[in-house]
């Protein structure tokens, strides 16, 4: 029997999930990003705004740095980028400005999201790049992670 072939996209998925747990562990809000380019990862963060005392360290944020400095480029073109919950304002154009080619995430976000939520960022005229966008991927597992860590620290 010939085995079914691996999906580089549920692989990056799981790994950015590995992300967010382990920024639950930290006490951080359990948000994990992964940038892959041709079925390789070239960085992978979880949320580190309590750590670093960095209002802008989002998961996705340190990703497209750690990804930006490994290809040396500020834009980082034919990657896409796969996160556990849909991203905010500020993540959303910074996918947009490193011209990521797809964006994959896991649970939308109706109280912070930008992408199907909120101001629909990449729906904007002033948007000038847009990802291809694919939502709710292992949409119940994000969604129970974060209400999971949030009833936990009520
Ligand atoms: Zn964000």
């Amino acid at each position: 029997m010939p085995q079914p072939k691996p999906s580089p996209a549920l692989d990056a998925m799981a790994l950015a999930f590995d992300e967010a747990k382990a920024a639950a562990l930290r006490g951080e809000v359990p948000v994990g990003a992964v940038v892959m380019r041709d079925g390789t990862v070239l960085a992978s963060a979880g949320n580190r705004t309590l750590e670093l005392r960095d209002p802008t360290a989002h998961a996705e944020m340190l990703a497209l740095r750690l990804a930006c400095e490994a290809t040396g480029s500020e834009r980082l073109i034919g990657c896409d980028l796969y996160v556990t919950l849909e991203p905010c304002p500020m993540c959303a154009a910074a996918i947009s400005f490193a011209r990521i080619r797809r964006l994959y995430f896991g649970a939308g976000d109706p109280k912070g999201g930008a992408v199907e939520n909120g101001v629909r960022l990449y729906e904007s005229p002033t948007c000038h790049h847009a990802p291809e966008i694919y939502g709710g991927l292992r949409e119940s597992e994000a969604a129970t992670l974060l209400r999971d860590f949030f009833r936990d620290r009520r």
